[in-house]
């Protein structure tokens, strides 16, 4: 068959971009469970979730009808400050390998955050500045998706405060150094300006903090704060959506060419850049217009989806948020210093829980080392330097690109390249030295974090 030579990238045209999001559980018919309140365990209702967050958002979080959500104008036009993100043909790698399958991958790395959290990050600025709020609160751990708010914060004029785990805070000063550029406030948690900040401190004087303290200090700050809500960066559902900008525009650009994928692979944290590349793509499945194989790709240090429970779970550590049934190691569950900073959330989106339960989308977890000589696989022929959590989907990648040249299989694969890792050379340090290891938690170790997660 004679082909039509496809571009190293394929861009599209402003006319071109998604004008709406796409609400892929209006096209499930068995849908994600509901988020239930976590006192009294009933289906949590749009008045509760508004106390959380902002209306619009919750409206969005509860939605399960609507297939397409209108982007507003103030985030489209923020979105062509950077977007489209190109497609690119990895022709490279193709020769690379010797491969017969042709691979695609999607960089969400060409913005200053460095990664996808910034489709977020805006849209949700947009809804709190709209609903007249004077700034938001957040964690962030790994430093991700701190500066994507902290760029959508400035850009509407907002008010942002960051609490940074503070072993990250004192390790990557320089991401803390690109949110305050953006003028967000960055507090080292724990810290002395809450009151769980500082029961924690008297607990456990010269702790380095974690995530859960974290986002316990950051909704302590907003909920005592007069016009300030906290908002989170993966995991929810509204996330999950305005993530879906990565899908659209790459079936857009692959519907130009006429290609269609056989494979999608994105690496799973709280499941939003995953979700956002394949849900177009199992849309069209679950309306009976195509097959694909989807495949999520996790830390063998946090397999969330191949060793966890399908139950309802806390989202966050200090408990507040509402239940999620997903798949999830229990809220307790802490994961080793993995690198992969982004990817260490103990639950997963309750769209792809529910997917993977279907049977619609697969997962597999990788060793840390592995990924990191993917990372350099890829950088060396490709010219990126990937985030180790990117790297998790190039790793899945390579080996499903190796299958075909086992088979001689002309397959099409899609992954999603979702940032940059400039500020993660200490991880790539350890990887150069040998000092990095490939720990697993044993099957005792998730069997006591799942004793923790609410019974009723
Ligand atoms: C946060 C992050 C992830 C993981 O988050 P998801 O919600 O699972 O997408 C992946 N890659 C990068 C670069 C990140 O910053």
């Amino acid at each position: 068959m004679s082909e039509q030579k496809i571009p190293y990238k394929i861009y599209l045209e402003e006319s071109e971009m998604p004008k709406a999001w796409y609400n892929v559980r209006a096209d499930m018919k068995k849908k994600p469970a509901p988020l239930l309140n976590p006192e009294t365990h009933e289906e949590a209702t749009l008045e509760e979730l508004s106390k959380v967050f902002c209306r619009e958002l919750a409206e969005q979080e509860l939605n399960t009808t609507d297939a397409y959500i209108e982007i507003p104008e103030e985030i489209r036009s923020f979105y062509r400050m950077f977007r489209p993100a190109p497609l690119v043909r990895a022709y490279c790698l193709e020769e690379k390998l010797q491969t017969p399958a042709k691979i695609y991958y999607k960089f969400e790395g060409n913005n200053t955050s460095g990664s996808h959290k910034l489709n977020s990050a805006i849209a949700q600025a947009y809804y709190a500045k709209k609903e007249g709020l004077k700034g938001v609160t957040t964690e962030t751990g790994a430093g991700q998706w701190g500066t994507a708010l902290s760029m959508a914060c400035s850009y509407f004029d907002l008010d942002c405060k960051v609490y940074m785990v503070k072993c990250s805070y004192e390790q990557k000063p320089f991401r803390r150094e690109v949110m305050r550029v953006y003028g967000a406030s960055v507090t080292p948690s724990p810290s002395t300006e809450t009151e769980v900040g500082k029961k924690i401190l008297m607990e456990h004087p010269g702790t380095t903090g974690s995530l859960g303290c974290a986002i316990s200090e950051a909704v302590e700050k907003a909920t005592t704060t007069e016009g300030y809500r906290y908002v989170l960066g993966s995991v929810l559902n509204m996330v999950l959506l305005h993530q879906t900008i990565i899908g659209l525009e790459t079936k857009a650009a692959l519907d130009k060419y006429g290609i269609t994928p056989d494979i999608s692979i994105g690496c799973a944290g709280g499941g939003s850049n995953l979700g956002g590349l394949i849900s177009p793509f199992v849309g069209a499945q679950l309306r009976g217009e195509a097959n694909y194989k989807f495949i999520a790709v996790e830390p063998a240090s946090c397999p969330t989806l191949t060793r966890g429970s399908y139950v309802y779970d806390y989202c966050d550590t200090g408990r507040v948020c509402p239940l999620s049934k997903m798949y999830t190691l229990g809220s307790g569950f802490i994961p080793s210093a993995s690198h992969a900073g982004g990817l260490r959330y103990h639950g997963m989106s309750s769209v792809l829980s529910e997917l993977y339960d279907q049977g619609i989308m697969e997962a597999v977890s990788v060793k840390q080392t592995e990924v990191f000589a993917a990372a350099e696989q890829f950088a060396r022929v490709e010219g990126i330097l990937p985030a180790p959590e990117s790297s998790h989907a190039i790793k899945v990648a390579i080996d499903e690109a190796m299958k075909c040249k086992e088979t001689g299989e002309e397959k099409t694969i899609v992954f999603g390249l979702t940032g940059t890792g400039y500020f993660d050379m200490y991880a790539y340090e350890k990887f150069h030295d040998g000092k990095m290891d490939d720990y697993a938690p044993t099957d005792e170790e998730i069997a006591n974090a799942l004793k923790n997660i609410p019974k009723f």
